[in-house]
This record gives C-alpha cells, structure tokens and sequence, in this order.
C-alpha cells in the first residue's frame, strides 16, 4: 500500500497553521482512537494520523516532508525521519486533558536541540566526497560548573517555594467552586532550582556558546538536497539528557560541462558533418579523465552513447552511474569559397535531397504537411 499524503491524512492544506494542525489531529485522534472506535482498522488509522501529526506539527519535519515527501534521502543515514516506533497513547490523553508541558518535570533529562548546518560542494567534490572541518556554534555544557550553574564548590539548592516541582499550585474560589490552576514557578522560572552562587563562566546557565570544530566525512555520490545526519553534535542536553544531532545539508554546484541526475551524468559533444558521416574515433572528458569513444559512420545529430560504470558513485556504496554523450552536428558557419564550391560538388552527388537518405522520415513529414 502506498503512503498516504500526510496533509490528505490531517484533511488540512499545505498553508495550515501549527494551530489548524493541531486542530485537525484533535478532531481525528478522537475519532479513531481505539479506545473509542471499534472499528477493525482504527488503530492503523489512528497511527496514520498521529504520524502525519508529528511529521506536520513540528518546523525542522515539515520543512523535509515538504521537500522530500515520504522520499527523505535522510532516512538513508539511519536516522531522522519518522521512526515507526509508536510509544502508546499516554501523550495524547495529556493532549485532552490539559496535561500540555505542564506536567513534566522540570529536573528530567531533555535532549540538546538539532542544527542544521549548509554546506556548499564543488560539482566533483559532491561526485567523489571529501574529508572536511566545519566550525559551528552552539551550546555545550559548562566546563567549570559541569552544567549545575552553580560555582564550583557549591550546589544549587532546591526550590522552596516550589519544592522543586517547578509549578506552582494557585487556588481561585470561583462560583463554581475552588479551581486550581497550575503555573510555572517564577521565583526558580520552572527550572525547580535557585542558584545563590553562580558560577562565573556561564553566568548560572549551565550552558556556553562555543565554536566548536568538528570533521565531516562527506560520502561520495551525495546530491543536491541531501542531508547528511551526524549524532550527538547537536546543542547540549538538559539535566544529564543526551545531545541533539547535526544535519548537514548540501548544496552542489552546477558544472559547466556536466549535467547530472541522480547517479547518471550527462553531457553533450559537438561534432562535424564529415565526423559523423564518416564515422570517427573522439575523446571525450569524463569525471575521472579522458576516454575514447567511437562514433559509428552515419551517425546523426542527438544520438546517444553510453559509457557505462563513468557516472556517480551510489551515495551508499551500491554501483555506480553511467555517463551519456550526446552528439550534436555542428552546421558550418563562414565558409570559404573554396569549401562552398566542394560543398555545392557534394549536394550535386548525392542528390542533395535528403528523403533519399532518411528512412522514411520525409515522407512521414510530407504525408503530415499533407495532413495524413
Ligand atoms: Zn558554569
Ligand atoms: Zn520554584
């Protein structure tokens, strides 16, 4: 079964809002969730719809789903996409019943942010690959205070208004009776800790901004558009929790006499009328040096020849493309006296009428002028 569009799944156009988004998987989660629905394919449709969400709902997933559809080439390097992992329907019951962010707690691990860094290749650089360092910014954990924020020797203490929860209880008597609402602690600002000694480096944050340098292998073969997914380079976690990763994301150049597409390179040679009516041996340039090609006698313009195994590299070490030469006939400009009179010797011979010469062409053009 093929995949489903994930706007076609949430019925939302590709202009929604994050609002409308949300909205819509409400609506649908609700429908289908198997809780409620006893249909037989509820669940299937119920994962249908949350995968779309998640994709949909989140910035970084929607900016590659509207790139690459359900195609990410990401999900070649083992990582990012949707994974299909599916973690049971707690989190949307938090969804319905006001739960949000509210609830978590602000001492759990939290994974560090992604970044995405663009790189520019050069045509052959992106063809072959190459080993390069790129510095980028972002936020590692503190050196001198090992994340706490607090000055070395000393320790962040526990909220005690909050007792470290990081919300507060606010009761309200209303006509309908007490309402308690929940709201993040201002006096820790959700975080469950007050800091009385900062530490210096980091002014309390736990966190620096570095430039941090770091070696990327760029695979050969990779395309325009293709992201490469680098673990654990991302900002730094929270409380102890993992780092986020780094895509690097590519940009190839054109070259000014190759054309590629996909692991196929393409590329067009001019040749002279007595070249190809007499047939020739040429060389032609491809991305690992000159080769000799052929060129049968009676060749005509836009032919193609293949030179096998002289494309791209698969980006995942799976074969490797084929070049294709197409021949273009040059018509003379500027001859001399002397060429037109043999050129004028030549038409006289061969009768300088074409439909001789050409399969049937002419008359198919002549039956079509005679409308056929
Ligand atoms: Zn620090
Ligand atoms: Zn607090």
């Amino acid at each position: 079964m093929s995949k489903r569009d994930y706007y076609e799944v949430l019925g939302v156009d590709r202009n929604a809002s994050v609002e409308e988004v949300k909205k819509a998987y409400r609506k649908l989660a609700r429908k289908y969730h198997p809780d409620v629905n006893k249909e037989e394919d509820a669940e299937a449709k119920f994962k249908e719809v949350k995968e779309a969400y998640d994709t949909l709902s989140d910035p970084q997933k929607k900016a590659r789903y509207d790139q690459f559809g359900h195609a990410d080439p990401n999900q070649g390097f083992g990582g990012a996409g949707a994974s299909g992992d599916f973690g049971g329907f707690s989190d949307i019951f938090d969804m319905f019943f006001g739960g949000g962010g509210g609830r978590r707690n602000p001492n759990a691990p939290r994974q560090g942010d992604d970044l995405q860094y663009t790189m520019t290749l050069e045509f052959k650089e992106a063809v072959f690959g190459k080993e390069t360092e790129i510095e980028i910014p972002r936020e590692e954990t503190c050196g001198t205070c090992h994340g706490s924020g607090a000055k070395p020797g000393t320790k962040p203490d526990t909220c005690s208004h909050c007792g470290g929860s990081g919300q507060l209880n606010v009761e309200q008597n209303t006509p309908f009776g007490r309402v308690v609402n929940r709201r993040v602690c201002n006096y820790c600002e959700g975080t469950g800790k007050i800091i009385k000694q900062k530490c210096a480096t980091c002014s309390g944050k736990g966190k620096v901004r570095k430039r941090k340098k770091i070696n990327i292998k760029v695979p050969a073969g990779i395309d325009n558009g293709q992201q490469l997914r680098v673990a654990g380079q991302g900002e730094a976690g929270a409380n102890g929790g993992p780092p986020g990763d780094l895509y690097v994301v590519f940009q190839v150049k054109p070259h000014e006499f190759f054309e590629r597409d996909g692991e196929d390179i393409y590329c067009e040679v001019p040749l002279t009328f007595p070249q190809v009516a007499l047939g020739d041996e040429i060389e032609v340039p491809t991305l690992t040096g000159k080769v000799k090609l052929k060129i049968p006698a009676g060749t005509q313009t836009g032919t193609s020849f293949r030179l096998r195994g002289k494309g791209v590299p698969n980006v995942h070490g799976r074969g490797q493309g084929d070049q294709h030469v197409q021949v273009r006939v040059v018509t003379p400009k500027n001859l001399t006296e002397n060429e037109k009179e043999l050129m004028r010797e030549f038409a006289g011979m061969s009768g300088g009428r074409p439909e001789e010469q050409n399969d049937g062409f002419f008359d198919k053009l002549r039956r079509a002028f005679k409308g056929d």
